[in-house]
């Protein structure tokens, strides 16, 4: 049996989307609900991939299917293709699967030539009409199938024009049409070698031809590149009779929404044009005019479509995107599809539709995507704006700012100070800099990764931030950086959108993040039927209370480190780090104990009665001082200047930092190694948490403590950890007088822990995956040098779909996680487990969390929302 590879729209419906394209199984659709669609078959997408098979030839078998389908449509209409008295026209339109908006080509007025366009002429009575529609055919024809250049057409009619003194193409008449289309015709000729086809059934096929071509042009791959749409499904080509909108005044065409797609204001929302065909709309040949001036100009087809609108919103249960055209007084509906929109729209949309009794609430759930309410959390650039950025970086921390250009950290504490708004450039930032940061809008840098010091921190804060922007030469000594030719000065005014990694020279309008009460409402559905629990990344109280504020059940990691690196705390931690012996750093650390224990306080009591991972110090101590360059810097400048004593202390710390100076650090001395090697660190860390517990809870304020060792990859590891600090804690608990209840547990961020995980469960009450350094130790990629120079090229040749630090890899990491899930509840089966990467606020990886079975997520504060719904979404869809 042969395959039925073309559909007429009489036999096909909105079901078989895959097999005929959405625009074709739309069509379909219409024509069964009774709306006044010009009538057409669909070729289909299987088709498309067969053409593809034959080395790009329409069989015979495929050949005849399509002429009997156009014998039935001429028969349909009383009309033949191209007659030449009274020709039947057709349009000849790609329509894939997933739409595409205007990534592949669409062909109008086809079976026009040099004959059938005087038929068209006689039998509308209207000359200008009948050479402008084939000039236009010729034109989409030309570029489409033949291939050639778009700007050859223009200038032929600008030469025309300018021999006719004329500006306009709707003052060109039908001479000037004709004039146009011979010019046109020998210029076919002299670029390809052949004449334009004459045969309307030979221009049907080509094409046809050129839509399933069009599936595998640049534009079109990109858009499923970036879309991530298969590049395998084909496209479907509708043929369908030709309306016409440029019949004159009582004609015209126009797209609509039936919601606003920006605000998403229960309100229809579009743009006509009299007298225009096809794209004329949106190619901006003239102003369109709004759809509620269609009132006036034709009061019975604006409530009919308006009507439509409504009725086409009722059957497909969401916004619709509507292209039309009116015909000589006659409205024709030519597509509809659900419209795409902005966050804050699909919000809006999704609420409403439920409360109209369109959808329910899990359906609203699913229409929101999850991925895009980040966009809604943030200051950002005003979508209308029109901005041009001068170079784009990593978008490193999200938001938008502008401010005043500062180098030096100094400077913009400073200026920051009186009030002027900065924004901190550097090549990258160390702790030294983050009274700079502290003050500053946002910060840029030219080197450094998504995780480098300056993204780390300014996504702590909240702050925007653009790291690795590697096109900006930075020139601290003149006070200035260059772009190419562009120099930006000390002072000058510039913007960056951490969103995007784009920086923009001069200030721009910017919109404030809205929590609408829709949106509230989604997530309060969200939290009804979602099962993984989400909790936040947040180091200082203030954190806290935002994580709180956007829905935060407990704190999955609190990063010591962070506040080791405060200002007034680095001097110490420096101490600490240079002492020469055991006593002169317990002295040191003694100081940072109740630092340490009132930034815990702080944190317990916002978080009352909710739990909190506090991690112990994991990075290599290096990391705290300053580093080497500079201090050589410094000392030659000392020695100049004959300061000894000072000259002394730097010349030590440059020691030090030889010393502790190390071939890889992400795999050196950092973690639970540095607990195992100066135990007095982590032991300080211990009492800190414990007295501030055992404080709060004299004080009536419920705690719950889960003290957790980072990058622990053997079971002895965190068995000796855990006695040491059991220990401390007894200890604790007798000079308080007091007992509170506590948790230990690890962060399972390396390989070995998921294939021990049995083991490591032995002196674990909780396992919190720690995603970064895993997604760096499975797939060996350390991610600064990885995220800048090697994933463009992996996700650009499609070696890798995404950064697998963005978006958690199933099949290598995710395997390893589900081993560790596994092998750990063997042993104990209530072990919570979590995990706290930054993958914890990614959509897909929220899904894979749920699916492998997770107690909780936890990510940054301001992604929390993004986290519920998207745990709520996985609950709907993969119900355990
Ligand atoms: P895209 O997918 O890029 O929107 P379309 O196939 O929808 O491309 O067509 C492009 C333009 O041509 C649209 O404005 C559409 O309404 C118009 N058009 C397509 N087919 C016809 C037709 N048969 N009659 C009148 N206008 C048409
Ligand atoms: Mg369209
Ligand atoms: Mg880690």
């Amino acid at each position: 049996m042969t395959k039925k590879y073309v559909y007429s729209f009489h036999e096909g419906n909105a079901g078989m989307r895959s097999l005929l394209g959405g625009k074709g199984a739309n069509l379909a659709e219409m024509v069964k609900i009774g709306l006044p669609v010009p009538m057409g078959f669909t070729v289909t997408t299987e088709a498309c991939l067969n053409y593809y098979d034959e080395d790009e030839k329409i069989s015979e078998d495929m050949l005849s299917q399509i002429f009997q389908a156009l014998d039935n449509l001429e028969r349909e209409m009383g009309k033949k293709l191209g007659n030449n008295e009274d020709p039947l026209l057709v349009s000849v339109r790609s329509g894939a699967v997933i739409s595409m908006p205007g990534m592949m080509d669409t062909i109008l007025n086809l079976g026009l030539n040099d004959e059938s366009v005087k038929g068209l002429a006689a039998k509308t009575e209207n000359e200008r009409f009948a050479y402008d529609s084939y000039r236009r055919f010729i034109q989409m024809f030309g570029n489409v199938v033949m291939e050639v250049e778009h700007d050859v057409f223009e200038s032929i009619i600008d030469s025309v024009k300018q021999k006719k003194k004329i500006t306009q193409d709707t003052e060109m008449d039908a001479e000037d049409w004709q004039e146009v289309i011979n010019l046109y015709e020998d210029k076919i000729k002299e670029v390809t070698g052949r004449e334009f086809p004459q045969d309307p059934k030979e221009q049907l096929l080509m094409s046809i031809e050129a839509v399933f071509k069009s599936w595998n042009n640049q534009r079109a791959k990109v858009y499923r590149r970036i879309n991530k749409i298969p590049d395998d499904l084909g496209t479907a080509v509708n043929v369908q009779i030709m309306v016409f909108g440029n019949k004159g005044d009582d004609s015209g065409t126009g797209v609509a929404f039936t919601r606003n797609p920006s605000t998403g204001e229960n309100k229809v929302y579009g743009e006509f044009l009299m007298n225009a065909q096809g794209e004329d709309v949106v190619a901006g040949i003239r102003t369109p005019q709004s759809i509620e001036q269609l009132k006036d100009v034709m009061p019975d087809i604006y409530k009919q479509f308006i009507d439509i609108c409504a009725l086409l919103e009722k059957h497909y249960r969401d916004m619709q995107d509507i292209e039309f055209t009116i015909e000589n007084g006659k409205l024709f509906i030519l597509q509809t599809r659900s419209g795409k929109r902005t966050a804050q729209a699909a919000v809006k949309i999704a609420v409403e539709l439920v409360n109209e009794g369109l959808i329910n609430k899990e359906e609203a759930i699913l229409r929101v995507p999850a991925g895009q309410l980040e966009t809604l959390l943030h200051r950002r650039i005003d979508p209308n704006a029109k901005v041009e950025a001068i170079a784009k970086g990593l978008p490193a921390s999200p938001g938008a700012a502008s401010g005043h250009v500062v180098f030096d950290p100094d400077e913009a504490e400073t200026i920051g100070n009186e009030g002027q708004k900065v924004v901190l450039v550097r090549t990258e930032t160390t702790p030294d800099d983050i009274h700079g940061i502290v003050i500053a809008q946002g910060v840029l840098t030219s080197r450094g990764g998504m995780t480098s010091h300056a993204a780390v921190v300014a996504r702590g804060m909240g702050k925007p931030c653009v790291s690795g922007c590697e096109a900006i030469k930075i020139d601290y000594e003149k006070g200035e950086f260059q772009v190419g030719e562009i120099v930006v000065k000390k002072g000058d005014i510039i913007s960056i959108d951490g969103s995007t990694g784009e920086v923009i020279v001069g200030e721009v309008p910017m919109i404030d993040p809205e929590l609408s009460d829709e949106f509230n409402q989604v997530l309060k559905w969200a939290d009804e039927v979602r099962t993984l629990k989400v909790r936040a990344n947040a180091d200082t109280p203030h954190d806290a209370q935002v994580a709180l504020e956007f829905g935060a059940e407990g704190i999955g990691l609190c990063r010591t480190e962070h506040m080791f690196m405060a200002p007034d705390r680095l001097p110490i931690v420096q101490q600490m780090i240079m002492s020469e012996t055991k006593e002169e750093r317990e002295k040191a650390l003694s100081k940072l104990l109740p630092i340490q224990q009132e930034d815990f306080e702080g944190i317990f009591k916002v978080m009352e009665g909710l739990p909190v991972t506090v991690r112990l110090l994991d990075p290599p101590l290096h990391e705290f001082l300053p580093n080497a360059e500079d201090l050589i810097v410094e000392i030659s400048e000392l020695k100049a200047k004959g300061c000894s004593k000072e000259l002394e202390a730097k010349q030590e710390m440059l020691k030090k930092v030889r010393a502790l100076s190390e071939m890889n650090p992400m795999l050196g001395l950092r973690g639970c190694r540095l607990g195992l090697l100066y135990p007095e660190i982590y032991i300080m860390q211990v009492k800190a948490i414990l007295k501030a517990a055992c404080n709060l809870t004299k004080r009536g304020i419920k705690v719950i403590t889960e003290i957790e060792i980072p990058l622990v990859g053997h079971e002895l590891e965190l068995k000796t950890l855990r006695e040491i600090v059991e220990e401390t804690a007894d200890k604790v608990f007798a000079e308080e007088g007091t007992k509170v209840h506590y948790f230990i547990g690890t962060m399972i961020e390396l390989p070995r822990a998921c294939l021990t995980a049995e083991e490591i469960a032995n002196s674990a009450d909780f396992f919190s995956f720690g995603t970064n350094d895993l997604t760096q130790t499975t797939f060996g990629f350390s991610r600064d040098d990885a995220e800048g120079k090697i994933l463009p090229h992996y996700v650009e040749q499609r070696i890798l779909s995404d950064s697998p630090f963005i978006v958690l890899d199933r099949k290598g990491v995710g395997s390893l996680m589900k081993m560790a899930v596994e092998k750990g509840r063997d042993v104990k089966s209530d072990l919570l487990i979590g995990i706290c990467g930054e993958h914890g606020g990614e959509p897909s990886s929220v899904e894979f969390c749920h699916m492998i079975g997770l107690d909780f997520v936890s990510c940054s504060p301001f992604r929390v929302p993004i986290a519920r719904l998207a745990a709520a979404q996985a609950a709907i869809n993969f119900a355990r």
